[in-house]
């Protein structure tokens, strides 16, 4: 078992870093948030004052930060993370953060004689809470496996993506897609209502022919055909449509700086920066389709 330094106690942190404590690791945790500093003490992790804290003697050091500003200010510089730890840690940023940042941050950890991956999750909160999230991985082979026993105690898929950043990589193209594909089959069940087509009509063709996709099949937007989605409990999320605004917003940042052409991905973070400019960032992303129908 190792001992472990975590730091970013909030929404998916805080249920990652119990099932840590759950394996039977040690773990000094640290948050900004005092209330998140005492709900880990009363959790059984040893509470400390200050992120330099946590990472000092640790073996792994695990962060889970808003963006990568926040990774940023905590792993570098003189009071930063990488100059506390002692060479050899091995650290494992599960933020989700820009590509071009998760890099940098790699390499800084590399010079400063540190391993690193970064391990963005998907499965929110239910998922961290169940300790059965996907990791996507980047970053060294031997860092991953030094890695792989710890994600293990926090998620079920735990996959490598290659070197540093393609965790990151990995992340956003596939949130990219999910974003683009949840539009698409809102547009088709609001289609099909001014058509005068049945959801339950539509979702029995379209889920098993060529419109079939996860947005449709797992997640129907619309209430009824698929019990569990969001749709069925007045789009509570699930994925806050804030979250997919985030990710979409880095997913077109990473295109623009690696040249790539994502018209519909730019489209999409349009879509939904008027969905959360309407106040409707707290929704499940699958209520994009108010805003396609005109109405709430
Ligand atoms: P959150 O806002 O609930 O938690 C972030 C925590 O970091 C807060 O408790 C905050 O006090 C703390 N923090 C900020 N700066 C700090 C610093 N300098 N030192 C110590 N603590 C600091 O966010 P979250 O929902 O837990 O998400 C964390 C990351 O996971 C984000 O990058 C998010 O995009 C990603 N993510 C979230 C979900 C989800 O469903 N919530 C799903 C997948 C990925």
């Amino acid at each position: 078992m190792a001992s472990i330094g975590f730091i970013g106690l909030g929404n998916m942190g805080a249920p990652m870093m119990r099932n840590l404590l759950k394996a039977g690791h040690t773990v000094k945790a640290f948050d900004l948030s005092e209330p998140a500093r005492a709900a880990a003490a009363l959790a059984g992790a040893a509470a400390v004052s200050g992120a330099a804290e946590a990472a000092r003697g640790a073996e792994v050091v695990v962060t889970m930060l808003p963006a990568g500003q926040h990774v940023t200010s905590v792993m570098l510089g003189e009071d930063g993370l990488f100059a506390a730890a002692a060479a050899g840690t091995l650290f494992m940023d599960c933020s989700t953060i820009d590509v071009a940042t998760a890099r940098r941050i790699g390499d800084a950890a590399a010079q400063a004689g540190h391993a690193m991956i970064d391990a963005p999750v998907s499965g929110g909160v239910g998922g961290a809470e169940a300790g059965t999230l996907t990791f996507m991985v980047g970053g060294p082979v031997a860092a991953f496996e030094r890695a792989r026993p710890v994600l293990e105690a926090m998620g079920k898929t735990i996959v490598h993506a290659g070197g540093p950043g393609n965790g990151q990589a990995a992340k956003i193209c596939n949130n990219m897609l999910l974003g683009i594909s949840m539009i698409g089959t809102c547009e088709a069940f609001a289609l099909a209502e001014k058509l005068g087509l049945d959801h339950q009509k539509l979702f029995d063709i379209a889920s098993k022919s060529s419109g079939q996709c996860w947005s449709m099949t797992t997640y129907c937007p619309v209430p009824g055909p698929v019990a569990t989605s969001p749709a069925n409990r007045d789009y509570q999320a699930g994925f806050a449509a804030a979250m997919m605004l985030k990710d979409l917003k880095l997913a077109v940042e990473a295109a623009q700086l690696a040249g790539a052409t994502v018209p519909l991905g730019a489209e999409a973070a349009q879509l939904y920066s008027m969905m959360v400019g309407a106040g409707d960032g707290g929704l499940d992303f699958s209520g994009i389709i108010h805003l396609l129908r005109g109405r709430r």
